[in-house]
């Protein structure tokens, strides 16, 4: 059966998209420790980020790197955080999440609740930020 993230890809569940290319997308987390945080995944469906096949496991961190810059442009933040764990979803995701202190990358806090509109306006400037890069 496929992925969550892989019925997002194909647009069966929705998802608050702020990139995309050929092999990779990137949308906010629903659940965020921060406004802004955003997942980064392949489109190829790999659980575990470390048995990626050397090509995508590169591009996949290119592409994060391209979205962590235009999340930094977007939103407010020291820096954005970076974190792969994958014990809810098996399939491979970088975690972007906008830092003000470290304490902000503790994924055991509360997430924050956000409205339909606020997802919506953050993942449309990151989307924004990244279109001009
Ligand atoms: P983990 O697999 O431990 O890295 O956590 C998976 C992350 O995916 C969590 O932060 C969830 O909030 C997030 N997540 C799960 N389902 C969705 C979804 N449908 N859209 C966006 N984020 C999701």
């Amino acid at each position: 059966m496929a992925s969550i993230f892989s019925r997002i890809v194909a647009g069966e569940i929705p998802s608050w998209k702020v990139a995309e290319d050929a092999d990779f997308y990137a949308f906010l987390d629903i659940n965020p420790l921060a406004e802004g945080h955003t997942l980064v995944i392949p489109k190829k469906e790999v659980d575990y980020i470390f048995d990626l096949d050397p090509e995508t496991y590169a591009g996949l961190w290119q592409f994060a790197a391209r979205v962590a810059a235009a999340v930094r442009a977007a939103v407010p933040c020291k820096r954005v955080g970076v974190a792969v764990l994958g014990m809810e979803v098996p399939h491979a995701h970088i975690h972007l999440v906008p830092l003000q202190t470290e304490g902000d990358m503790d994924f055991r806090k509360e997430k924050k609740q956000l409205t339909p509109e606020r997802f919506a306006q953050i993942a449309s400037a990151i989307a924004d930020a990244f279109n001009k890069q």
